[in-house]
Protein backbone atom coordinates (compact mmCIF):
# COMPACT_ATOMS: atom_id res chain seq x y z
CA UNK A 1 0.00 0.00 0.00
CA UNK A 2 1.25 3.82 -1.06
CA UNK A 3 0.09 5.22 1.91
CA UNK A 4 0.13 2.85 5.01
CA UNK A 5 -0.51 4.41 8.04
CA UNK A 6 -0.23 8.08 6.69
CA UNK A 7 -2.46 10.93 8.21
CA UNK A 8 -4.18 12.93 5.63
CA UNK A 9 -6.24 16.01 5.58
CA UNK A 10 -8.55 16.47 2.85
CA UNK A 11 -10.67 19.46 3.16
CA UNK A 12 -14.02 19.67 0.96
CA UNK A 13 -14.25 16.20 1.12
CA UNK A 14 -17.72 15.51 1.97
CA UNK A 15 -18.46 15.57 -1.90
CA UNK A 16 -16.99 15.52 -5.33
CA UNK A 17 -13.09 15.33 -5.94
CA UNK A 18 -12.05 15.83 -2.89
CA UNK A 19 -14.09 12.34 -1.66
CA UNK A 20 -12.83 10.43 -4.21
CA UNK A 21 -9.24 11.72 -3.29
CA UNK A 22 -10.42 10.02 0.53
CA UNK A 23 -11.54 7.11 -1.02
CA UNK A 24 -8.48 6.32 -2.65
CA UNK A 25 -5.95 7.42 0.20
CA UNK A 26 -7.95 4.97 2.50
CA UNK A 27 -7.80 2.35 -0.61
CA UNK A 28 -3.75 3.08 -0.05
CA UNK A 29 -4.25 2.18 3.70
CA UNK A 30 -3.97 6.02 4.85
CA UNK A 31 -5.98 7.96 7.37
CA UNK A 32 -8.18 10.22 6.65
CA UNK A 33 -9.90 13.26 8.50
CA UNK A 34 -12.54 14.57 5.56
CA UNK A 35 -12.92 18.12 6.45
CA UNK A 36 -15.93 20.12 5.80
CA UNK A 37 -18.33 22.78 6.41
CA UNK A 38 -20.90 19.65 6.08
CA UNK A 39 -20.11 17.52 9.34
CA UNK A 40 -22.74 14.87 8.03
CA UNK A 41 -21.89 14.15 5.16
CA UNK A 42 -18.30 15.08 6.35
CA UNK A 43 -19.36 11.69 8.76
CA UNK A 44 -21.57 9.51 6.38
CA UNK A 45 -18.64 9.81 3.94
CA UNK A 46 -15.56 8.84 6.78
CA UNK A 47 -18.27 5.67 7.88
CA UNK A 48 -18.70 4.32 4.40
CA UNK A 49 -14.87 4.96 3.82
CA UNK A 50 -13.96 3.23 7.12
CA UNK A 51 -16.24 0.25 6.19
CA UNK A 52 -14.40 -0.27 2.62
CA UNK A 53 -10.92 -0.02 4.53
CA UNK A 54 -8.23 -1.13 4.87
CA UNK A 55 -7.54 2.82 6.00
CA UNK A 56 -9.85 4.90 7.84
CA UNK A 57 -11.36 7.96 7.86
CA UNK A 58 -13.00 10.50 10.66
CA UNK A 59 -15.22 13.47 9.66
CA UNK A 60 -14.53 16.66 11.06
CA UNK A 61 -16.70 20.09 10.88
CA UNK A 62 -14.55 22.76 9.37
CA UNK A 63 -15.16 26.07 7.68
CA UNK A 64 -11.73 26.86 6.10
CA UNK A 65 -11.76 30.63 6.05
CA UNK A 66 -12.17 30.23 9.89
CA UNK A 67 -9.00 30.29 11.41
CA UNK A 68 -10.29 29.18 14.56
CA UNK A 69 -11.99 26.08 13.02
CA UNK A 70 -8.69 25.05 10.53
CA UNK A 71 -6.62 24.74 13.73
CA UNK A 72 -9.04 22.80 16.07
CA UNK A 73 -9.61 20.77 13.17
CA UNK A 74 -6.00 20.06 12.65
CA UNK A 75 -5.18 20.18 16.32
CA UNK A 76 -8.13 17.42 16.90
CA UNK A 77 -6.14 15.13 14.09
CA UNK A 78 -2.82 15.54 15.12
CA UNK A 79 -3.85 14.98 18.92
CA UNK A 80 -5.74 11.93 18.20
CA UNK A 81 -3.54 10.47 15.25
CA UNK A 82 0.16 11.70 16.07
CA UNK A 83 0.67 14.17 13.34
CA UNK A 84 -0.30 15.12 9.29
CA UNK A 85 1.58 13.51 6.50
CA UNK A 86 -0.40 14.74 3.61
CA UNK A 87 -3.13 17.90 3.69
CA UNK A 88 -5.35 18.58 -0.01
CA UNK A 89 -6.35 21.75 0.18
CA UNK A 90 -9.65 21.46 -1.74
CA UNK A 91 -12.65 23.13 -0.79
CA UNK A 92 -14.01 25.66 -3.18
CA UNK A 93 -16.93 27.01 -4.58
CA UNK A 94 -17.71 28.88 -7.52
CA UNK A 95 -19.58 31.87 -8.38
CA UNK A 96 -20.34 33.10 -12.12
CA UNK A 97 -21.11 36.88 -13.27
CA UNK A 98 -19.66 39.16 -15.91
CA UNK A 99 -17.37 41.33 -13.81
CA UNK A 100 -19.62 44.77 -13.28
CA UNK A 101 -22.10 42.69 -12.51
CA UNK A 102 -20.14 40.72 -9.84
CA UNK A 103 -21.27 41.25 -6.33
CA UNK A 104 -18.07 42.33 -3.97
CA UNK A 105 -19.48 40.64 -1.32
CA UNK A 106 -19.84 37.27 -4.10
CA UNK A 107 -15.89 37.93 -4.43
CA UNK A 108 -14.58 38.17 -1.40
CA UNK A 109 -16.35 34.65 -0.75
CA UNK A 110 -15.12 32.94 -3.18
CA UNK A 111 -11.21 34.48 -2.52
CA UNK A 112 -11.57 33.48 1.01
CA UNK A 113 -12.94 29.80 0.43
CA UNK A 114 -9.93 29.18 -2.22
CA UNK A 115 -7.08 31.35 -0.75
CA UNK A 116 -7.91 32.02 2.73
CA UNK A 117 -8.54 28.35 3.37
CA UNK A 118 -5.22 27.43 1.37
CA UNK A 119 -3.21 29.62 3.53
CA UNK A 120 -5.01 29.09 6.61
CA UNK A 121 -5.03 25.06 6.28
CA UNK A 122 -1.18 24.85 5.10
CA UNK A 123 0.04 26.93 8.01
CA UNK A 124 -1.68 24.79 10.21
CA UNK A 125 -0.35 21.72 8.83
CA UNK A 126 3.17 23.05 8.45
CA UNK A 127 4.69 22.87 12.25
CA UNK A 128 3.47 19.22 12.38
CA UNK A 129 4.94 18.02 9.04
CA UNK A 130 8.35 20.42 9.69
CA UNK A 131 8.91 18.81 13.11
CA UNK A 132 8.91 15.50 11.56
CA UNK A 133 10.91 16.59 8.40
CA UNK A 134 8.59 15.50 5.73
CA UNK A 135 5.04 16.17 4.46
CA UNK A 136 2.93 16.73 1.05
CA UNK A 137 0.58 19.50 0.79
CA UNK A 138 -1.33 18.97 -2.60
CA UNK A 139 -3.57 22.28 -3.72
CA UNK A 140 -6.45 22.01 -5.92
CA UNK A 141 -6.12 24.63 -8.20
CA UNK A 142 -7.70 23.96 -11.94
CA UNK A 143 -7.19 24.46 -15.36
CA UNK A 144 -8.03 28.18 -14.56
CA UNK A 145 -4.84 28.40 -12.85
CA UNK A 146 -3.49 28.77 -16.67
CA UNK A 147 -6.26 30.23 -18.38
CA UNK A 148 -9.06 32.32 -17.86
CA UNK A 149 -12.51 32.00 -18.98
CA UNK A 150 -15.36 34.97 -19.02
CA UNK A 151 -17.69 35.43 -15.92
CA UNK A 152 -15.13 33.17 -13.54
CA UNK A 153 -12.75 36.80 -12.83
CA UNK A 154 -12.77 35.82 -8.64
CA UNK A 155 -12.13 31.58 -9.57
CA UNK A 156 -9.42 33.07 -12.12
CA UNK A 157 -7.96 35.10 -10.11
CA UNK A 158 -8.26 32.71 -6.47
CA UNK A 159 -6.79 29.49 -8.89
CA UNK A 160 -3.76 31.62 -10.02
CA UNK A 161 -3.14 32.74 -6.88
CA UNK A 162 -3.24 28.85 -5.72
CA UNK A 163 0.02 28.63 -7.98
CA UNK A 164 2.29 31.72 -6.26
CA UNK A 165 1.27 30.13 -2.91
CA UNK A 166 2.50 26.50 -3.87
CA UNK A 167 5.87 27.85 -5.15
CA UNK A 168 6.55 29.97 -2.13
CA UNK A 169 5.92 26.97 -0.01
CA UNK A 170 8.01 24.76 -1.90
CA UNK A 171 11.07 26.70 -1.60
CA UNK A 172 10.24 27.60 2.28
CA UNK A 173 9.50 24.10 2.98
CA UNK A 174 12.23 22.46 0.43
CA UNK A 175 14.86 22.52 3.89
CA UNK A 176 12.14 20.68 5.52
CA UNK A 177 11.74 17.95 3.40
CA UNK A 178 7.89 19.37 2.47
CA UNK A 179 6.93 19.20 -1.07
CA UNK A 180 3.65 21.12 -2.18
CA UNK A 181 2.27 20.79 -5.90
CA UNK A 182 -0.84 21.98 -7.41
CA UNK A 183 -3.32 19.64 -9.34
CA UNK A 184 -5.45 21.68 -12.51
CA UNK A 185 -8.27 19.82 -13.14
CA UNK A 186 -10.15 20.22 -16.64
CA UNK A 187 -14.16 20.32 -16.29
CA UNK A 188 -15.33 17.56 -13.97
CA UNK A 189 -18.92 16.60 -13.44
CA UNK A 190 -18.86 17.46 -10.21
CA UNK A 191 -22.08 19.05 -8.08
CA UNK A 192 -20.17 22.53 -8.53
CA UNK A 193 -19.99 22.31 -12.53
CA UNK A 194 -23.38 20.78 -12.77
CA UNK A 195 -24.45 23.89 -10.82
CA UNK A 196 -22.81 26.41 -13.46
CA UNK A 197 -24.28 24.59 -16.83
CA UNK A 198 -27.46 26.67 -16.40
CA UNK A 199 -25.99 29.93 -15.12
CA UNK A 200 -23.70 29.55 -17.92
CA UNK A 201 -26.21 28.58 -20.29
CA UNK A 202 -28.04 32.36 -18.92
CA UNK A 203 -25.35 34.49 -18.93
CA UNK A 204 -23.96 33.46 -22.31
CA UNK A 205 -27.31 33.47 -24.31
CA UNK A 206 -26.81 29.63 -25.45
CA UNK A 207 -28.43 26.52 -24.76
CA UNK A 208 -26.98 23.99 -21.61
CA UNK A 209 -25.93 21.96 -24.46
CA UNK A 210 -23.72 24.22 -25.82
CA UNK A 211 -22.27 25.44 -22.65
CA UNK A 212 -21.05 21.25 -22.20
CA UNK A 213 -20.41 20.71 -25.86
CA UNK A 214 -18.71 24.16 -26.46
CA UNK A 215 -17.58 25.82 -23.27
CA UNK A 216 -16.70 22.95 -20.79
CA UNK A 217 -15.19 20.21 -23.53
CA UNK A 218 -14.69 22.45 -26.94
CA UNK A 219 -11.11 22.48 -26.14
CA UNK A 220 -10.06 18.69 -24.85
CA UNK A 221 -8.94 16.55 -27.48
CA UNK A 222 -11.73 13.77 -27.11
CA UNK A 223 -14.23 16.03 -25.74
CA UNK A 224 -14.95 14.04 -22.54
CA UNK A 225 -14.79 15.29 -18.94
CA UNK A 226 -11.95 14.72 -16.67
CA UNK A 227 -13.41 12.34 -13.81
CA UNK A 228 -13.02 12.49 -9.85
CA UNK A 229 -11.09 9.28 -10.36
CA UNK A 230 -8.65 10.26 -12.47
CA UNK A 231 -7.78 13.72 -10.41
CA UNK A 232 -7.94 11.26 -7.33
CA UNK A 233 -4.58 9.44 -9.11
CA UNK A 234 -2.68 12.26 -9.50
CA UNK A 235 -3.81 13.30 -5.90
CA UNK A 236 -1.85 9.72 -5.20
CA UNK A 237 1.34 10.45 -6.97
CA UNK A 238 1.82 13.61 -5.34
CA UNK A 239 0.96 12.23 -1.83
CA UNK A 240 3.13 9.26 -2.20
CA UNK A 241 6.32 10.89 -4.01
CA UNK A 242 9.39 9.97 -2.23
CA UNK A 243 11.53 12.71 -3.21
CA UNK A 244 11.17 16.46 -3.17
CA UNK A 245 12.23 16.12 -7.51
CA UNK A 246 8.45 16.92 -7.91
CA UNK A 247 7.52 20.07 -5.50
CA UNK A 248 6.51 23.68 -6.75
CA UNK A 249 4.96 22.04 -9.87
CA UNK A 250 1.32 22.28 -10.84
CA UNK A 251 -0.09 19.04 -12.81
CA UNK A 252 -2.36 19.39 -15.70
CA UNK A 253 -5.26 16.92 -15.77
CA UNK A 254 -7.72 17.91 -18.45
CA UNK A 255 -8.24 15.64 -21.34
CA UNK A 256 -5.48 17.90 -23.28
CA UNK A 257 -7.73 21.42 -22.47
CA UNK A 258 -4.67 22.56 -21.83
CA UNK A 259 -1.34 21.92 -22.06
CA UNK A 260 0.98 24.28 -19.93
P1 LIG B 1 -18.06 19.99 -4.89
O1 LIG B 1 -19.06 21.08 -4.83
O2 LIG B 1 -18.49 18.63 -5.30
O3 LIG B 1 -17.32 19.85 -3.47
C1 LIG B 1 -16.83 20.96 -2.79
C2 LIG B 1 -16.85 20.67 -1.30
O4 LIG B 1 -16.26 21.80 -0.62
C3 LIG B 1 -18.28 20.48 -0.73
O5 LIG B 1 -18.33 19.29 0.04
C4 LIG B 1 -18.47 21.72 0.14
O6 LIG B 1 -19.29 21.48 1.30
C5 LIG B 1 -17.03 22.04 0.54
N1 LIG B 1 -16.88 23.42 0.97
C6 LIG B 1 -17.35 24.55 0.38
N2 LIG B 1 -17.01 25.62 1.10
C7 LIG B 1 -16.31 25.19 2.17
C8 LIG B 1 -15.69 25.82 3.28
N3 LIG B 1 -15.76 27.14 3.45
N4 LIG B 1 -15.03 25.05 4.18
C9 LIG B 1 -14.98 23.70 4.04
N5 LIG B 1 -15.55 23.05 3.01
C10 LIG B 1 -16.20 23.78 2.09
O7 LIG B 1 -16.90 20.55 -5.83
P2 LIG B 1 -15.69 19.83 -6.62
O8 LIG B 1 -15.98 19.97 -8.06
O9 LIG B 1 -15.38 18.50 -6.05
O10 LIG B 1 -14.53 20.87 -6.29
C11 LIG B 1 -13.46 20.59 -5.42
C12 LIG B 1 -12.26 21.47 -5.81
O11 LIG B 1 -11.87 21.16 -7.14
C13 LIG B 1 -12.54 22.97 -5.77
O12 LIG B 1 -11.42 23.65 -5.26
C14 LIG B 1 -12.73 23.30 -7.24
O13 LIG B 1 -12.43 24.64 -7.52
C15 LIG B 1 -11.74 22.35 -7.88
N6 LIG B 1 -11.97 22.09 -9.30
C16 LIG B 1 -13.14 21.54 -9.73
C17 LIG B 1 -13.32 21.29 -11.07
C18 LIG B 1 -14.58 20.69 -11.61
O14 LIG B 1 -14.75 20.73 -12.84
N7 LIG B 1 -15.46 20.14 -10.80
C19 LIG B 1 -12.30 21.61 -11.99
C20 LIG B 1 -11.13 22.17 -11.51
C21 LIG B 1 -10.97 22.39 -10.15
Amino acid sequence: MKLDKKIAIVTGAASGIGLAIAKRYVAEGAIVAIADLKEDAAQAAAADLTKQGPGKAIGIAMDVTSEEQVNEGVAKVVAQFGGVDILVSNAGIQIVHRIEDFPFAEWKKLISIHLDGAFLTAKACLPHMYKKKSGSIIFMGSVHSKEASPLKSAYVAAKHGILGLARTLAKEGGPYGVRSNVICPGFVRTPLVEKQIPEQARDLGISEDEVVKKVMLGNTVDQLFTTVEDVAEVALTLASFETSALTGQSIVVSHGWNMN
